[in-house]
């Protein structure tokens, strides 16, 4: 009976620790292309052998598995032409566009061929998706080989990629491929292309593209050693790159491109392809030595740059970011052409890198970019490289924006999915601002020192994998000791708003008591800076009960923790060993850190009023 037990005991043992690993491990897709393209400059038209190795890392059996066929969206009567006419904002950049595309201007995917391990297998065309069924499953842990042939026609530029863009850039080539759809712990992600991001498979890139000799390409891997090199036999130079570890491959190619290198100070071979024109001549050249700057500050506080390259390359229709690369348009003054590559660039980190669904959580990719790009261009004002003031809140004007936007009536949460924001204006002032301003409160949350620990344990923990909100969080939980499940779940799934106000002060012997009173339905602890007569400041803060914990520094002072405030309370008070009449003013969240709807009345003496 013993012997029995412990046997039981040992296999519940066994049990335990494989769920455990199953959570603490979470399984991912793998994916390695091999992909040969034969490019026609003349007809915009090019055939592709595509190769896919697909590794079923998933518990699940797979008998089917879908492709994003992107640029079927290019077609009039698409879901992203029908979107773009009927939406109440539509991106300028669409509009009716598409609808107006002639044959020899849409864009197209044809497959030819399909094979599973050689054996043909049956699919259907739904616009943007491709829907396979394949001859045999896909076991758990087993790979098998996707051998696909297709033939495609890259549209006039309209949104991101296409052919001939406003500033003549000839091949913007981003979601161009046959792409396998992601299947993750979510299931399977084959979104429609609307007009939205992507989501993707990890895995490596070995693309050969075929073109026309007098063509320069700019790509999102390393151009292999030897390729590229003209040759006097044949009628097209073969570009062959490797991207390992990504979830996409992108790559744009111009005649008239200008190549310029740059190897910054990590050692990241930064790449610049631009064509000249009267802006692009003048400050192109000047991009490398400012991003160089750019990579040493982003290493330092958001976590290594791990690939070997970095690519600017001139195209697309404003910038859009792909691994290893962005494509930009370059006619900018060169502080848009600054702002657009740090903002570009600092998705390497958020998406690239941190592999986020941005079709489930289209914040965390452009939130913590918005974030980070907001501190990187305040850097680089501090150091010289570019004009404008120093801001002791980077983030001010976009906290300001967002609690302006609460009250337009036309915010949505943001746990919409990213296609399905009733309008653009919502989709973007979720997802920049309100995502950026998720970031930024949480540090005044937690407190300075534990965020910039929390953004570190994020990037460590979740890097080459597909982390989501609730990761982000439980990093910034263990590093700060702090309960922020509330405040993930007021920002993602709530537009409740903030508002609190200082509603009395009154001097007794020797003591202030400072009242407040909470109006807003997001609870959010508060920090208070009392200014006295005699120039010194002093800091206090209130924590919320539901926190568990407090943050004890900030503002570069110690804070003096008060009282926790439970957040069913309407109202607080507290007394501070301060005589009144030392004292200067007051103020709630003295760097504005805090989307407050209403901070006329976070200051003590209250601000004149203009009658
Ligand atoms: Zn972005």
């Amino acid at each position: 009976m013993i012997q029995k037990l412990l046997n039981i005991n040992l296999l519940l043992l066994i049990a335990c620790s494989f769920c455990f690993s199953q959570t603490a491990e979470r399984w991912q897709q793998h994916v390695q292309y091999k992909m040969e393209i034969d490019m026609d400059v003349e007809t915009f038209q090019f055939t592709g052998k595509q190769h896919i190795v697909y590794t079923n890392n998933s518990p699940d059996t797979l008998d089917r598995v879908f492709y994003h066929l992107f640029f079927n969206a290019f077609q009039p009567g698409s879901m992203m032409d029908v979107r773009s006419r009927s939406i109440e904002d539509p991106d300028g950049r669409v509009t009716d566009r598409i609808y107006h595309l002639k044959e020899n201007e849409i864009g197209y995917h044809k497959i030819d061929k399909l094979e599973m391990d050689g054996a043909p297998c049956d699919y259907r065309v739904e616009g943007t998706v491709l829907e396979v069924d394949l001859p045999s499953p896909i076991l758990p842990g087993a790979s098998t080989l996707l051998y696909m042939e297709f033939n495609s026609q890259v549209p006039v530029q309209i949104r991101r990629s296409g052919r001939e863009n406003k500033e003549g850039i000839s091949l913007s080539m981003s979601q161009w491929y046959p792409k396998l759809s992601e299947y993750d712990y979510q299931g399977w992600h084959a979104h429609p292309y609307v007009g939205r991001e992507f989501h993707g498979v990890w895995g490596d890139f070995d693309v050969s593209i075929h073109i026309d000799p007098s063509f320069i390409v700019g790509a999102g891997g390393v151009l292999k050693e030897g390729s590229a090199k003209k040759s006097p036999f044949k009628k097209k130079r073969v570009w062959e790159f490797r991207a390992n570890n990504v979830h996409d491959f992108a790559w744009g190619a111009d005649p008239d491109y200008n190549h310029i290198t740059h190897t910054a100070e990590c050692g990241v071979e930064m790449n610049m392809y631009y064509q000249d024109g009267p802006l692009a001549s003048e400050h192109w050249p000047k991009l490398g030595k400012i991003m160089d700057e750019a990579f040493n500050f982003a290493n330092a506080r958001y976590g290594v740059y791990p690939y070997p390259v970095y690519n600017f390359i001139q195209g697309g229709d404003g910038g859009m970011e792909y691994p290893m690369a962005t494509l930009i348009t370059g006619e900018r003054s060169l502080g848009s052409l600054v702002g657009v590559s740090v903002h570009e660039l600092m998705h390497s980190w958020y998406q690239m890198i941190l592999g986020t669904n941005e079709a489930l959580y289209p914040w965390m990719d452009e939130g913590f970019t918005s974030f980070a790009s907001a501190e990187i261009m305040n850097h680089l004002r501090k150091k010289g490289l570019i004009d404008g003031d120093v801001q002791v809140n980077p983030m001010y004007n976009s906290t300001k924006s967002f609690a302006r936007f609460t009250q337009s009536g036309y915010e949505e949460s943001l746990s919409t999915h990213a296609d399905h924001y009733t309008t653009n204006r919502a989709y973007g002032a979720a997802s920049y601002t309100k995502g950026s301003v998720f970031i930024s409160q949480l540090e005044y949350v937690v407190g300075k020192d534990a965020f910039a620990r929390g953004l570190k344990r994020y990037y460590n923990t979740w890097k080459f994998k597909h982390p989501n909100p609730n990761d982000f969080i439980r990093a910034m939980e263990k590093e700060s000791g702090m309960e922020l499940d509330w405040y993930k779940e007021y920002m993602m799934n709530t537009t409740h708003t903030i508002d609190y106000s200082i509603s009395d002060i009154t001097g007794d012997s020797g003591s202030t008591k400072i009242s407040l009173t909470k109006t807003g339905l997001m609870p959010m602890p508060m920090d208070i800076e009392v200014v006295l007569k005699d120039g010194r400041k002093k800091y206090f803060t209130i924590p919320l009960r539901i926190m568990r914990g407090e943050k004890t520094h900030d503002y570069g002072a110690e804070l003096k923790v008060l009282n926790d405030w439970p957040w069913t309370n309407a109202s607080y008070s507290v007394s501070i060993n301060q005589n009144l009449d030392d004292i200067e003013s007051i103020r709630l969240d003295p760097l504005g850190k805090v989307a407050d709807i209403n901070t006329d009345d976070n200051e003590w003496p209250p601000k004149e009023v203009n009658p």
